[in-house]
Order: C-alpha cells, then structure tokens, then sequence
C-alpha cells in the first residue's frame, strides 16, 4: 500500500517511510493512497492477533510486512476489556491498562516498535524529539525505553505539568533524556521542532518526532475497536456504537477508519471539553480552529484538531456528508465535575475527566432517545482516574489506588535536567 498526504503536494511513498517522516513533506497528514475494501472481520485470539489481521493490508508490499505480527506482539501486551455500566446497553470501553494509564500507550508503543524496525547505518541510533504538556511524552517515554536503536530526547515545561507527570517523565533514564525547560509548551514545541528542521544537524543526527498525527499511531489504535466490536457482535449478534472524548482527534479518527474497514461499529459520537471546535462545526458552522481554553480534561485542550484532514479526505471533502455522519457535543467543566461526583454517588463509577466528557454525553443521547433503547454503546475510557486524581479525588471524597504499572514507574527516582528556552540550548545537548 502507498500513502499519500492530506494536501495532495507530496508523492506517495511506503509504510516505512511515512511512519519515519511523521508529517508528510507538503505539511499534509498521511493516509492511504486508496482505502482497502470493507471485509468481513474475524477477532482473532487476542489483541494482537485482531492488530496483525485488520493492519495487514496496510503493511503489504512494505519491508515492515514480515514483522507485522512481532510488532502487534510486542505492543499489545496488555488487555482493553469491555465493561457493563450500570445503565442498560452501557459499557465503558478501558484503555487504561498500559504502562502510563492513557490509551495513548497503545499508539506510542506501536510505534516504538515498528521506527526501531527500520533499516539504519550501523551504530547510528535514531533520536526521537519530543515536546509534551504531559500525558503524550509519558506515554512515549515508556513505549521506547530501552529500544534498541531509539533514543529519546523529552521537553516539557518546568512547573507547568503535574508532579506525576513530572515524574513519569524523568523516571527512565537509559535512552530517555528529559529536560524540564524554562518556558512554555509552546517554547518546547518551537525548539522540538527547529530540530526537526535543522538539516546541517541531522547530517549526522538522525532526528524523528512521535507526535499524534504519525500513521504509527493512529494505525494501532484502529485495533482495540476492532477487536472489542467483533467479538460484542459474535456474542449479540449487535454492533456496538461509541462515544469518544476527542482532543486532536486521533482516537476517534482510528474508530472511524476502522468502520470503514468493516469493523461492526454503529453510531461513533465525538465528546469534546470546552474546546469546541468540533461541535461547533458539525452543528452546522465553519470550521474555525481557535487558541485553545484551559479545562480540568486537559489533555484534550486543542483548539485547532490536527486529524480533521483526515476526516475531510475519508468523505472526499463533501461537508454536507460528512456533517450527516457525526454527533459531536461538548462538555464544560461544570459538567465534568458533576458527572463524576453523581456517576460515583449513584453507581460507584469512577472515571476521569475525559472520560467524563464522554459519559456526560451519552447520558444526554440516552435521555433524548438519539442513543435508543436495546442498542448497545460505549464510552472510551482514555486514562485511569488516579492519573487525574486531583481533580477526581475531591469530587468523590476518597483516595484512588494508582494502577500496579504506573505505581511501578512512579517508584522509581526521577530527575530532568534543566534547559533554557532556546534553540541553542537544546542543539548543544542534541550535538553532545
Ligand atoms: C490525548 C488524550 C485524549 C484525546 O485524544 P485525541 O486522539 O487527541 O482526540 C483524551 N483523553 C486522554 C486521557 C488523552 O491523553
């Protein structure tokens, strides 16, 4: 298969080579030249095996095909269960079971294991260059720890992102350097980038970024809906509809792609926090990406969501069509924090705040009989709640035992080094 970018301006190149590059070189998105035909899916054995068949026509052709299945092996060690929620037809879909308690564990780790795959000159390790307000840096630090071949280089904001996030980012070492920098996201993200672009560096110091827009994470994350639906609708015989909280859309786009494959998924409603955007647009307005708003769902405080060309090139550009396809509803943090302190009140239920965005709409489909009785529907749960407990923990009036794997990680010391919020800075330490 060959994969082409979202703006049309750059030639179409192999898995491999797409998954090195990130970002396609016309500033596009990549994704598949033509889409492979809806077929009739089988869950296989376990995740992994439901990864390797539902990815495979996506690796033909590609020098990662004959890896395909010690990738998906390697990735999805750990399980996404489907869980009954108090309502009727409710479930709650758990993605939180990886190393840093965040679905984005399923991508980052996917994607560690197909770049350390990659054919490379003899010696020359391959760094990563990371910027993070939280969750996706730790997510990627974990994912590529002590991959051969990988090296990772981690910016975050000094005093800006929690102290659990703090330590998971430091807490590595090996091929994981974090620098805790004297700035902003925003300054992380200009250096990580100016890297990525410094083509007299990388003469010698072969760069690559893990962001949420490279088809190594996106790809994967297809996975967990496949084999969740399929095997719902063998035990049924219904398809199971979702709702998403959404931030770049990345999670959502992978459902959407999946069912496009002929993955057995119904209705798939996009939750955002405050940020907007999204509802706004499928309600009828233009799409009007904006600076983001600070929410206690944090991780999905986008205002201008990077996957949306995705979606645009998925229905060929037709707004009409593609506005006829989706359910988006946004939550503000009231309802965040009513919908988890009610949720445990009334059912015992725990969830996180962008999980909570998700309950909080499916509760309203309920309610105005758009999600209709007899149908089955989930809400993807994207991280534990003990990795938000400061949010979580007041609402519901106790502690939260913090998952084994990240309990693990949170044990270990931890240590960043500090760098100043410049360019210079980071090119001294990336030449050293
Ligand atoms: C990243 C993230 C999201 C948003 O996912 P997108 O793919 O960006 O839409 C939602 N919840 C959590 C916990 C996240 O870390």
């Amino acid at each position: 298969m060959l994969f082409v970018s979202t703006r049309g301006q750059s030639p179409a190149v192999g898995l491999s080579a797409a998954i090195a590059a990130g970002l396609a070189p016309d500033g596009g998105l990549y994704v598949p030249q033509a889409l492979p035909a809806a077929r009739t899916l089988q869950a296989g054995a376990n995740l992994a095996a439901t990864a390797s068949e539902l990815l495979a026509p996506f690796f033909a052709g590609d020098g990662l095909q004959d890896e395909l299945a010690a990738i998906c092996g390697s990735a999805f060690d750990f399980p996404a269960p489907l869980l009954p929620l108090a309502t009727a037809g409710d479930h709650v879909l758990e993605l939180f079971h990886g190393p840093t308690a965040a679905f984005k564990d399923f991508g980052a780790r996917f994607l560690a294991q197909c770049l350390s795959r990659l054919p490379r000159p003899a010696g020359q390790p391959l760094t990563i260059v990371v910027a993070t307000s939280g969750d996706t840096g730790a997510a990627v630090a974990a994912a590529f720890h002590q991959v051969p071949g990988l090296e990772v280089v981690v910016l975050y904001p000094d005093g800006r992102v929690s102290p659990r996030q703090a330590h998971q980012l430091g807490c590595l070492g090996d091929n994981i350097h974090t620098y805790k920098v004297a700035g902003s996201f925003d300054d992380c993200q200009a250096m990580a980038k100016q890297a990525l672009a410094d083509t007299a560096l990388q003469a010698h110091k072969p760069l690559s970024s893990a962001n949420s827009i490279s088809l190594g994470r996106l790809l994967p994350q297809m996975a967990y809906y496949a084999h969740t639906a399929l095997a719902h609708q063998a035990a049924t015989g219904r398809p199971l509809n979702l709702v998403v909280p959404t931030g770049n859309l990345g999670n959502a786009m992978a459902a959407v792609l999946a069912r496009a494959l002929g993955v057995p998924l119904g209705r798939i409603a996009l939750a955002t926090n405050a940020n907007a955007v999204l509802p706004a647009f499928f309600a009828g307005g233009d799409y009007a990406p904006a600076a983001s708003v600070a929410t206690l769902a944090n991780a999905m405080d986008v205002g201008a969501p990077s996957n949306f060309e995705r979606l645009q090139w998925l229905y060929g550009g037709d707004v009409s069509v593609l506005r006829g396809q989706f359910i988006a509803r946004s939550v503000d943090d009231a309802q965040i924090q009513a919908v988890i302190a009610r949720r445990y009140r009334e059912q015992g239920e725990v969830f996180c705040p962008h999980t909570a965005c998700a309950v909080a709409v499916l509760e309203q489909l309920r309610n105005e009989g758009i999600a209709q009785a007899g149908q089955d529907w989930a809400v993807a749960a994207t991280a534990h709640p003990a990795k938000f407990e400061a949010v979580v923990e007041p609402l519901i009036g106790r502690e939260l035992a913090v998952p084994p794997a990240l309990a693990a990680l949170l044990a270990r010391p931890a240590h960043a080094e500090p760098l100043a919020a410049a360019y210079a800075a980071l090119r001294e330490q990336l030449q050293g």
